[in-house]
């Protein structure tokens, strides 16, 4: 008994950990696990859901992206960062874009009509990229999981050889859980902190930011996109951006302009 006490203490101090901007959080759930979860589920919509088909679009987004990446770099390089990203525009009418463990990000092209400016997109995707690398994923799913996601990370590195996909269905995962559900409102806004300062750093205009915010808020719709799935109102979104713009029209000021307008 006091063995697996004292397993249950390391693995709790092993799980402690400071996102990008110093707040502690719990992750239980092994980094590999997240980033397969992450990968079969984006898998699973590349199946399901068409591909856009405009090249003009797709490019606009794969340049915006990869500006947003490499500032994010610059600006949190301790953070734990993914092999690689991926970056899919699918063909959907609804304004919203997503990014999962393992660094793929989903946009869709409903978001290219609300996200009128490529700096406007820049805060989208930096957004979703700060949900990444704070590792926001496997904090929820730890928080849903409880003393399973202990169990879990017993189970799968436990000497004995334990096969995965049953220990899996035993703890009631799926391949979607923690995958689909909405972001804490603590996730939110650390991500739209982070997002701020990433797009800053990139060079696009961080008051667009705020335009954007209020596109979304005009464009409404009854399903709300996952970056508003938690939905602090508009108001106090917007004054938190605010109060946070100072620094980030500094960070700003000294980037180098991004140019993904082509
Ligand atoms: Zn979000």
């Amino acid at each position: 008994m006091r063995a697996v006490l004292l397993l249950l203490i390391a693995l709790l101090l092993a799980g402690c950990e400071k996102t990008p901007t110093g707040r502690s959080q719990l992750t239980l759930v092994p980094e590999p696990l997240m980033t397969d979860l992450g990968q079969d589920s984006f898998a699973r919509m590349r199946r399901q859901l068409p591909v856009a088909s405009d090249p003009a679009m797709t490019a606009r987004v794969q340049c915006v992206t990869r500006e947003v990446i490499q500032a994010a770099r610059a600006e949190y390089p301790e953070a734990d960062w993914p092999d690689a990203w991926e970056v899919v525009v699918f063909a959907e009418p609804s304004p919203n874009a997503f990014a999962l463990p393992g660094g793929r990000i989903g946009v869709h092209s409903g978001l290219l009509r609300v996200a009128e400016t490529p700096a406007q997109l820049a805060a989208v995707i930096g957004h979703e990229i700060a949900h990444v690398l704070a590792d926001h994923g496997n904090e929820r799913l730890t928080q849903q999981l409880g003393i399973k996601a202990v169990l879990l990370v017993v189970g799968l590195f436990s000497d004995g050889d334990v096969p995965r996909e049953p220990l899996l269905r035993a703890l009631g995962i799926g391949a979607q859980l923690g995958i689909a559900l909405p972001f804490s409102r603590t996730h939110e806004e650390e991500a739209d902190l982070m997002g701020l300062a990433i797009m800053a750093r990139a060079g696009f205009d961080p008051r667009e930011s705020v335009a954007l915010w209020r596109n979304m808020a005009a464009a409404g719709g009854s399903q709300p996109p996952e970056f508003l799935s938690t939905h602090p109102a508009h108001a106090s979104r917007i004054a938190r951006l605010e109060a946070a713009m100072a620094s980030a029209e500094r960070r700003f000021r000294q980037a180098a302009p991004a140019d993904c307008a082509g």
